[in-house]
This record gives structure tokens, C-alpha cells and sequence, in this order.
């Protein structure tokens, strides 16, 4: 079962981390780091950090680290075996393992190697196959065009049982394994779509996991055939093992981007409103496929923004089962907005006869807890006392559902002002509603603890000389060349992790190193080292200064040294004055037209004393 550390190094050097992150967290580029909101606490303020070159990464908030490998197990909860596997996969790397290992992971690959070769096909035959013309028609009519079809991929799927099937050679087991088709009752294989446009689903890194296929709308020229029946209007893969629904979010992989940048995530209800929001300028929609919108996809959401507008009809958005919607909002630390689309209409509508309206719609989207309560006040019957009454009902209902009792009443005030009811009689109706809920929809497994188990705090506070040193081996460790050396590090730790990273090893060997010489405190001061980021550029005069600095701080150790000596009569008091007059002498040169001489000779006074203590 074991992986060979030359193969661990060459999936870890082959893996971007920062490529690698960016699927689960938006992060964005400061300086020479990147820095996101960090997977594995929750913050409002980013204070997670990475460095691409070294590939590492660090949270200054709960101070976690790691590694490439150390991500994917933590944020899949894997086994470092699984992990390596993942990305070895997911960089093209053979592993050589033993030959019984890991039969699910290559029976994984074929499964995604099949997809993408029937995507592939769909897709040239939406382009140019003529019985696809109708599609092409339909796609055209709906405002996509061929240059949209061509990025999302879109496909055509025969009016035929067995196209895909015959063309593609796929055994029966790749062809159930991935949903696309299956045996039929007379043994002959057949396809799971025909006559479809197909939709293909690719997960975050843009690999093709599923496709959902949808009919076209009825031609009215032709006859209705006998052995029609009655189709759902979209059909998707089922789960499996590359596939899982309730994780799934379409088109998160073009989407990313934007989502980022802008803070923002839209959800939609289908394929074909994504594609709407993207040509009407808002790339950072994504859609749930033939599922209801749940807690892992906000799990995956909140790692790229922290609001999220439902672009749902109406009609479905009312209906988002609102304590979970509550819950998640706080769980998560997002807010849910709903945008207000015009009634019946859908996104992929509104994008084609008016795309500003729809823009508009996304600016002024409104809380989740608002847009209900005007559903309810909208529809009143206001003229009437009765109503009125009917109407404050409802809406305490609504309010009593949301957890914060200050966020409630702020909106019963603008209830109690709409129904022009006196304030001070609804709030005890609706605290008493919100201690007995008539039925809560919080689904009842707790929720899973994501904090980490790498969790620890660094003990005693560093000198700061030698932290800025070490910062500037690895920002500059080319330019120092022999500026620094050990002897100047009087911090057993600091002179770890010198030491450790003199060897000209990659950072993240120099940190398993220090972890497997139970140097776990060095090991953390480089984790956190490597993705702590310079404030600014560091001239020759800034390096100068901070050689000075640490090797004042390494001669003034040194001098209690000499003073001992001198007490215990190693060395007389004339050696020992005369010693400390020249140092002192020297130390006054630094950093100035003389310092590079006086910093020689005081690195040499500091080797002597080093020699001549340990002989
Ligand atoms: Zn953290």
C-alpha cells in the first residue's frame, strides 16, 4: 500500500496549491501571498494565508498548516494515502502502488474518462450533426448562442436508443458505472437521454461528473407519435460514485471567477437561467441539479462568498424551507438575499426581453426574511379589519420562524405599521410563537464539527531579530547567500529551523523533518513563516539592517558568555576588557561605509567563541 516518497515529493512539487485552495476558498493575491477566508473556522476577516512557491499554507486565526496533501485530507477527510491518491489523480501522476490497492480510485478515473468522452460527443453533435438542427433551433430561439454552446460545452443527444452506446464501445459496467445507459430487458444496450439537449455538470476543477438532459418543447408541425409518452421536461444522471447530488453545483467551475471577485453567489433553478445570468453579464451563477438547495452546498458556498441571492420564481423562492435558510445563515456566516424577479417570470426570460430588469433584480434583492413577509402583506386583503388581522397572523408566523428575537422585531415594526396595529400587543404574540414553533424544518443531525485537529499554540513569544531574518531567508534566499549563519540564531528554535532550511530542502521537508525530530514548535514557526508575507520590498540597505540587528542580539549573548569566562577565570580581565572594547568597537560600525568589514570580523569573533566552547 505504501507510496514511495520520491512519488509523494513529485505529486506535491505538481500540485498548484494555490489552483488546489481555490477550489474550496476564494482567495485573492497580496503581495507575494494569497490570502482567503479560512475553510476551517469561521471568519469575517481573512486571515488565511498561502504561499504558492513553497505550497504551503497557514491561518492566523485558529492556526492550522499544511501542506497540499494536509488540505485535501482535512477539507475531505481523507487519509493520507486518499489524499495523495486525489491529487496524483488529478495531476495526471501514476502512483505505483501495490496492484490491490485502490480499486474504487481507478475504477473512478474510467468513470470520469468515459464522461468526458461522451461529453465530448454530445456536444460535436450539437454542432454539426443535422438531426440536431432542431436543437440548435430551439437553443437559438432561447437567446444561445453557438458561442455559448461552445462554453458550456452544451450537447445533442439522438432521438435514438442506442447512439451514444454503439458509438462510444462503452462495457456495460462504464455505461451503468456512469448513468449514461444501461442493459435492457432483450440484453442490448441503450441510453439513458435521446432526443435532449444535454447539459453537462463539471465539478469545481472542471472535470465532466454528470449531464442533465432536457426535451424540446413540442414541434407543432409534426404529429404527436403513438409511442410518445409523457417525458419529464429535464432528466440528470443519477449519483454515482463521480456524481453527488447533493453536493453538486452547476456550472461552479466557470462561475468561480466572479463569484469571487464580487462577493457574490446567484443560485438558480435551472441550466438554462445560469447560462441567462452569465450572458447578461452576471458570471457567478450557479444552479442545484434536481435536488433542493441544502446544507452541503452551502458548505461549498460559503467558502467562495458570503451572500447569496436566490434567483428563484417567486412562487419556489416563498417556499425554501426558511428555518433551515436561518440556520445555515448563521452556521455559515452568509446572508440570503431573494431577488424580487417580475411574477412568472424566470431568469432565462427576463435575461432575453429585458436584461437590465434582471440586473436590477440581483442589485436589489432583499433578505430572505423581508421577501417572505411582503409575500404575506402583498397578498392581504388590507381594507378590512378581519384582514388585517389575517394578514398579522401570517406574518407573525413568518417572524416567529427567524432565531434573533432583534432581528424580528424590527421587521414586526414595520408589520405592526403596514396593518396599522398597535406594536406592543404583537410582540408577546410572536415571542411566544418563536418559544412553541408550530413545526421546525432544522434538520435534526447536528451538525458536523469542522474545526481542525491540528490546532496549537505557540508558546513563548520569539525574539523579533531572529524572526526577521528567518523571514528573509525564505523571501531572499538567494540574494543572502551566507549572510546569515547559525551562531547568530541565540533562539534554540529559530537556530532549528536556520539550520533546517541552510540545507537547500524544499520548506515543507524542512517542517516533516522538524515534525519527525519532535521539533513541533520550529515546525509551526515555519508554517506560519512561510506564508507570512513581507510588508514591502526589502532594499540591501533593509537586508544590512536586519543582518546588524541579529548579530547584535547574537554578540550581546555571547558577551554574558565572556563576562562568565572572565568570573570563572578562564579568561583574565585584561583579555576579557580588551575583548568587549573591540566588540563594542565593531558593533558601532555597523551600517555604516566600514559595516561590511566590522560584520566579518565580528561573524568571526562569534565562530571562534563557538569553536572554542565545543572543543
Ligand atoms: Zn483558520
Amino acid at each position: 500500500m505504501a507510496i514511495s516518497d520520491s512519488e509523494i515529493a513529485q505529486v506535491r512539487a505538481a500540485t498548484d496549491i494555490v489552483a488546489l485552495i481555490s477550489e474550496y476558498v476564494a482567495l485573492k493575491k497580496s503581495g507575494r501571498r494569497w490570502t482567503g477566508l479560512c475553510p476551517f473556522h469561521g471568519e469575517k476577516t481573512p486571515s488565511f494565508s498561502v504561499n504558492a512557491e513553497e505550497g504551503r499554507y497557514y491561518c492566523f486565526g485558529c492556526r492550522v498548516s499544511g501542506d497540499q496533501i494536509t488540505f485535501v485530507r482535512e477539507m475531505q477527510h481523507l487519509d493520507f494515502i486518499e489524499a495523495v491518491r486525489l491529487l496524483a489523480d488529478r495531476a495526471g501522476i501514476e502512483l505505483h502502488e501495490d496492484a490491490n490497492a485502490g480499486p474504487a480510485r481507478k475504477e473512478k478515473q474510467e468513470l470520469l474518462a468515459a464522461m468526458d468522452k461522451a461529453v465530448e460527443w454530445y456536444h460535436h453533435r450539437l454542432l454539426n450533426s443535422p438531426d440536431a438542427r432542431p436543437a440548435r433551433d430551439y437553443l437559438r430561439s432561447r437567446g444561445i448562442s453557438g458561442e455559448t454552446a461552445r462554453q458550456f460545452k452544451l450537447g445533442w443527444a439522438p432521438d435514438e436508443w442506442d447512439a451514444l452506446s454503439t458509438s462510444l464501445k462503452f462495457s456495460e459496467k462504464i455505461l451503468v458505472g456512469t448513468g449514461l445507459g444501461f442493459v435492457n430487458k432483450r440484453d442490448r444496450r441503450q441510453d439513458s437521454l435521446r432526443a435532449r439537449i444535454i447539459f453537462p455538470i463539471f465539478d469545481p476543477a472542471g472535470k465532466a461528473i454528470a449531464v442533465g438532459g432536457r426535451i424540446l418543447p413540442p414541434d407543432p408541425n409534426r404529429p404527436v407519435r403513438d409511442d410518445a409518452r409523457v417525458e419529464p421536461k429535464y432528466k440528470n444522471s443519477p449519483e454515482t460514485p463521480i456524481y453527488s447530488k447533493r453536493r453538486t453545483l452547476y456550472a461552479l467551475n466557470w462561475a468561480k471567477n466572479d463569484i469571487i471577485k464580487s462577493g457574490e453567489i446567484i443560485v438558480c433553478e435551472g441550466y438554462t437561467d445560469v447560462i441567462a445570468f452569465f450572458a447578461a453579464g452576471m458570471p457567478r451563477a450557479v444552479a442545484t441539479c434536481g435536488t433542493a438547495l441544502g446544507e452541503e452546498h452551502f458548505r461549498t458556498m460559503r467558502n467562495f462568498a458570503k451572500r447569496i441571492v436566490l434567483a428563484y420564481d417567486a412562487d419556489s423562492a416563498g417556499q425554501s424551507a426558511a428555518a433551515s435558510v436561518y440556520q445555515w445563515e448563521r452556521q455559515h456566516e452568509v446572508d440570503v438575499a431573494v431577488a424580487r424577479l417580475p411574477k412568472g417570470s424566470d431568469p432565462a426570460e427576463l435575461a432575453q426581453k429585458d436584461p437590465q430588469a434582471l440586473r436590477d433584480a440581483i442589485a436589489n434583492a432583499v433578505p430572505f426574511l423581508q421577501f417572505r413577509l411582503e409575500r404575506v402583506l402583498d397578498a392581504a386583503n388590507l381594507a378590512t379589519a378581519e384582514g388585517r388581522a389575517r394578514a398579522a397572523e401570517l406574518a407573525m408566523q413568518v417572524l416567529a420562524e427567524h432565531p434573533s428575537d432583534l432581528v424580528r422585531d424590527q421587521y414586526l415594526m414595520q408589520v405592526a405599521d403596514r396593518l396599522r396595529l398597535e406594536l406592543v400587543a404583537l410582540r408577546p404574540r410572536v415571542a411566544e410563537m418563536a418559544r412553541n414553533p408550530v413545526k421546525r424544518e432544522i434538520p435534526s443531525e447536528p451538525f458536523e464539527d469542522t474545526a481542525p485537529a491540528r490546532r496549537r499554540i505557540v508558546g513563548a513569544p520569539m525574539p523579533r531579530p531572529g524572526l526577521e531574518a528567518l523571514r528573509l531567508s525564505l523571501h531572499y534566499s538567494h540574494e543572502l547567500e551566507g549572510r546569515f549563519i547559525a551562531e547568530y540564531f541565540v533562539n534554540d528554535t529559530q537556530r532549528e529551523i536556520f539550520e533546517g532550511l541552510s540545507k537547500g530542502l524544499p520548506v515543507s521537508d524542512v517542517i516533516d523533518a522538524l515534525e519527525r525530530q519532535g521539533e513541533e514548535d520550529a515546525a509551526h514557526v515555519l508554517s506560519q513563516l512561510v506564508v507570512d508575507e513581507l510588508d514591502r520590498d526589502y532594499t540591501a540597505e533593509d537586508v544590512t539592517a536586519v543582518v546588524s540587528q541579529l548579530l547584535r542580539s547574537a554578540v550581546a549573548e555571547e558577551m554574558k558568555n565572556v563576562d562568565r569566562d572572565m568570573r570563572g577565570g578562564v579568561l583574565s580581565p585584561e583579555v576579557a576588557m580588551a575583548t568587549i572594547t573591540d566588540v563594542k568597537e565593531r558593533i558601532s560600525l555597523l551600517e555604516t561605509p566600514h559595516g561590511e568589514v566590522a560584520e566579518r570580523d565580528l561573524r568571526d569573533w562569534l565562530l571562534s567563541r563557538s569553536h572554542s566552547e565545543s572543543s
